[in-house]
């Protein structure tokens, strides 16, 4: 009786486990194009099947447009690959393209992380596509250039190879029951890195798991105005999501206003995030969604598709 109890405790934890490795997507050493469309300038086809077809920048100036979750990219820069304080993951998506900003500050942020944090350096995953716009997977925003993915997990002591930037998975940071932080996986530097991160004047919005705001929350000294910038957001389990703000001058950029209310710490703030019905969401069946149309995204976006491609970077 006890065996067979044993059992099933250990086919529920690997259930629990597998899950969550399948939570993170890999990439693939072989990546394919994807088919040309049949009718590329039907009104009715969604703007992400245009702008994951652009494996290039346009050949523009850079100029953010539009909102995070509804705009575009001109002239995005691409993130090399290599820094000596990060590395690209997933580079098969092709989504390491940003505003000029954008890619500054993660590189600034690893150097800074680096000697602060003694954070070996930064694991950057998805930034944008190179023209911005919708995706056809993973993300409601990045779609402007001014959002990046950064892993949870410290860049290791030796370059990565092709293989390992697409199938090494990050580091789970939530423990079983969702309900804090893994104490095996969680480190103080984690909270010094999203500290480095919240301090940067450029950054608006940081979004974490809510079990890794109630760590933060709990373990922050010091000043703990940045606290502020740090969201809770559902998923970011393996990785944080940096938002900068609109650049300055950026008069097409449909920004957000800086979030206020102090730390978000107390109870009031983080309940919500640890009731039953938000940590365990009924699953909804995946539709088939269009999604916004080239005709929903600012005009310019339609200029930013048809320009040429800008020269490898
Ligand atoms: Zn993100």
């Amino acid at each position: 009786m006890q065996a067979r109890l044993i059992l099933i405790l250990l086919l529920i934890a690997f259930a629990a486990v597998s899950r969550s490795v399948l939570a993170q997507d890999k990439g693939t050493l072989d990546p394919q194009p994807l088919p040309p469309l049949a009718n590329p300038n039907d009104p009715k086809i969604g703007a992400k099947q245009l702008f994951a077809r652009k494996l290039l920048p346009s050949a523009q100036p850079a100029k953010v447009i539009g909102a995070y979750n509804k705009g575009c990219l001109a002239g995005a820069a691409k993130m090399p690959w290599d820094g000596d304080t990060w590395q690209v993951m997933r580079i098969s998506r092709n989504r390491y393209w940003g505003y000029p900003g954008t890619l500054a500050l993660l590189k600034r942020l690893s150097v800074k992380a680096h000697k602060d944090a003694g954070w070996p350096g930064l694991l950057i995953g998805d930034i944008g596509q190179p023209r911005g716009g919708p995706a056809l997977s993973g993300h409601a925003s990045h779609q402007i250039g001014l959002d990046a993915d950064v892993w949870l997990t410290p860049m290791p002591d030796h370059t990565l190879s092709r293989q390992d930037r697409e199938e090494m998975s990050a580091t789970m940071m939530v423990r079983n029951d969702r309900l804090d932080i893994d104490p095996k996986a969680w480190t103080p530097q984690h909270w010094m890195v999203l500290r480095d991160a919240a301090q940067e004047p450029a950054v608006q919005r940081i979004f974490v798991n809510a079990a890794i705001k109630k760590a933060l929350c709990r373990e922050a000294t010091g000043d703990r105005h940045w606290l502020e910038k740090i969201r809770p957001w559902w998923g970011h389990d393996y990785h944080f999501h940096i938002r900068l703000r609109c650049p300055p001058g950026a008069t097409e950029c449909h920004g957000q206003q800086d979030q206020t209310g102090g730390d978000g710490c107390k109870p009031s703030d983080l309940g919500y995030w640890f009731k039953e019905s938000v940590l365990h969401p009924k699953p909804e069946p995946a539709k088939p969604r269009v999604g916004i149309t080239l005709a929903q995204l600012p005009k310019d976006c339609k200029a930013v598709l048809n320009a040429p491609n800008a020269k490898p970077q």
